[in-house]
């Protein structure tokens, strides 16, 4: 954490074991989105860091970094690019293929999403293997965006996702766990 004192709302965030498959804990952040006051207190911290950085875009990967995503646009007053699953962006596309804790995938950008030289900020709810992340990265970067850095809400230390966020801008996460 960067914080090192545990907010209140770390608490909404809830551990489920073995699911989606055995070995799995997954950390689901439905109650902390359905709490009015932990979201708010939640995404006011996600933008903290950043609040000064000039962030013009925040780009989340399909799903749940679409939800942490647009908020966060909102609370740095920039816009928001979604990365998606394939088949679901028209148009003249750039993709990265990445393994997940549980399987692989592929993510999408449309090539005209950004302006060269945007100034964007990532985000996503967990940082697992950091497959996810270091895909996002790297179409952003092959987009000609300049990533200025990846907001997490949990990282997961035991899998060292961080290990594989090479890229040269910062990597933080509110929460460890
Ligand atoms: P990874 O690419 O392995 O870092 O996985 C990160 C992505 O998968 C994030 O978008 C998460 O939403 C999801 N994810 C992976 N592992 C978990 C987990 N244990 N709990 C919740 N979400 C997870």
């Amino acid at each position: 954490m960067d914080d090192p004192k545990t907010p209140e709302w770390a608490a909404l965030i809830r551990d489920v074991p073995d699911f989606p498959s055995p070995g799995i804990m997954f950390k689901d952040i439905v109650p902390l989105l359905a709490d009015a006051h932990g979201l708010a207190a939640m995404v006011s911290a996600l933008g903290a860091p950043w609040r000064d950085a000039g962030i013009q875009a925040v780009a989340g990967a399909e799903s749940r970094g679409f939800i942490l995503g647009a908020a966060l646009a909102r609370e740095l007053e920039a816009g928001f690019v979604p990365l998606r699953k394939p088949g679901k962006l028209p148009g003249a596309l750039l993709e990265e293929a990445y393994a997940l804790e549980y399987g692989s995938d592929r993510l999408q950008i449309q090539a005209d999403a950004l302006a060269s030289g945007t100034r964007v900020l990532l985000v996503d709810d967990v940082l697992a293997t950091g497959g996810t992340l270091a895909a996002a990265a790297r179409l952003l970067q092959r987009q000609g965006a300049q990533l200025v850095g990846a907001a997490v809400l949990v990282e997961l230390m035991e899998l060292r996702g961080r290990e594989r966020w090479t890229a040269a801008a910062p990597l933080r996460a509110l929460l460890r766990a």
